[in-house]
């Protein structure tokens, strides 16, 4: 496949980035016009910070900003940061909340667009073209993730399986019979359909799959190379969050050095995610995000939570557009045990090096007489799980010492029997912290 047909829109993808810039501040100011005008959340964060959306004279004011919180979409519940009336507003998608009530957003019939193309963006990056047959296993509803990549594999005219998710047997079928190509699904998911493949003796290479697009959730180089050998495909990572538009925020080319950005149309900040200082380029902190076309849900420096790293020079693949590396976890996903800073995603890559161990796992953090301690719940294979006492314990104690040599902190590790951790559909639920309770 040669460079060119792998980039969907080469003049937005490959712009010289003075260029970039100029069009981001152009597009910044309408975006700041419009909710100083629309978004009563927005006009009173500028009066308090005395900040006047004509005033904005370049990128880096930007910085003068206050920022955007999930609280403050909780507190504007349904649409009252909506920018546009509803008879504009053409879709409403939701994130479920873990507490509460979810968030809103809305969508005009151009944010449709703009949506459209920039899935197709990362799903062209990621080598799949007309001639594939996308099977979207993401749940269809008030997700974003399934719609996203349905239009974008529209767009391209591949051909679209809409089977949506769950029935994992149905989806092997259909995989089997439809010939499905490109494969969507969050990465915890693809591992369950592999397990579900290896019970039913199917071997990777009798299906017609090359290609797997995952997203949702955070996951690991090592649970990459898990899919690639138990599927038999490529498996790229791509970005996005309801709250900014859902997925087509960022994808990977096939380079897979980070996930490119969609600059022209999200402008991204990295800070500190204790000071909300702005941190310089190339550092590790949470990411930032600025819309610059949304009409009816824009957002002014909306703090992901996600915890990332980007790079700004060019990619080989020749697109301009910053790299975002793969999220480390989300800052509030992020365990703090004994001082120690402990993301769900360390502790996967180690585990995914130990011989035997699945890549299912869960993590149960408890206060036990006023002390922190961390017991990771990992399922083994059924050689290891039926082996003697001693063999066992061998295991853990390996284990027990990988994990305090990568991350300086002494954990409990547990095994249980395979299969006997729940599997998500949507985003894994990895972590159970009880020291509150
Ligand atoms: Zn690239």
């Amino acid at each position: 496949m040669d460079r060119a047909s792998t980039i969907w829109n080469a003049d937005a993808e490959c712009m010289p980035r003075e260029r970039l810039c100029e069009l981001q501040l152009r597009r910044l100011q309408q975006t700041l016009l419009s909710v100083a005008k629309n978004v009563p959340c927005y006009q009173n964060k500028f009066r308090e910070t005395g900040f006047v959306a004509e005033d904005l004279k370049t990128l880096e004011d930007l910085g003068k900003l206050p920022f955007t919180t999930k609280e403050d979409l909780r507190l504007n519940y349904p649409y009252g940061m909506f920018a546009v009336p509803m008879r504009e507003v053409v879709r409403i998608h939701s994130s479920s909340g873990t507490t509460g009530k979810p968030t809103v957003v809305g969508y005009t019939r151009q944010d449709i667009q703009t949506w459209t193309e920039l899935v197709a963006r990362f799903m062209t990056a990621a080598g799949v073209t007309n001639e594939d047959i996308v099977h979207i296993a993401f749940g269809y509803g008030l997700f974003t993730g399934a719609f996203g990549l349905h239009y974008g594999s529209e767009a391209i005219g591949a051909s679209v399986i809409p089977i949506s998710g769950g029935n994992t047997d149905k989806q092997l079928m259909i995989m089997q019979d439809y010939r499905s190509s490109a494969l969507v699904c969050t990465p915890s998911y693809g591992l369950t359909i592999a397990d579900r493949m290896e019970k039913q003796g199917i071997d990777p290479q009798s299906l017609a799959l090359r290609v797997g697009l995952f997203g949702a959730e955070p996951w690991s180089e090592q649970m990459r190379t898990e899919l690639e050998q138990r599927l038999g495909i490529i498996a790229t990572d791509n970005y996005g969050l309801s709250e900014i538009m859902g997925p087509g925020v960022a994808g990977e080319c096939l380079c897979r050095q980070g996930m490119h950005l969609a600059e022209d149309h999200f402008i991204a900040e990295i800070i500190d995610p204790d000071t909300g200082v702005v941190l310089p380029q190339g550092s590790v902190g949470e990411l930032v995000l600025t819309s610059l076309t949304k009409q009816a849900f824009p957002m002014i420096r909306y703090r992901t939570r996600d915890i990332t790293r980007l790079a700004y020079d060019t990619c080989d693949c020749g697109r301009t557009l910053a790299r975002m590396e793969k999220t480390r976890g989300r800052s509030d996903d992020m365990l703090i045990i004994k001082g120690v800073n402990v993301f769900p995603t360390q502790i996967e890559e180690v585990l995914l090096q130990i011989e035997g161990c699945q890549p299912h796992y869960q993590l149960v953090v408890e206060r036990i007489n006023n002390q922190d301690q961390l017991e990771i719940q990992v399922e083994v294979n059924e050689k290891i799980f039926f082996d003697e006492m001693k063999q066992q314990r061998a295991f853990v104690t390996e284990a027990e010492k990988k994990i305090h040599s990568a991350l300086g902190l002494g954990v409990k590790i547990k095994l249980v029997e395979p299969a006997s951790i729940t599997r998500h559909e949507g985003k894994a639920c990895r972590v159970f912290d009880r020291r509150s309770r």
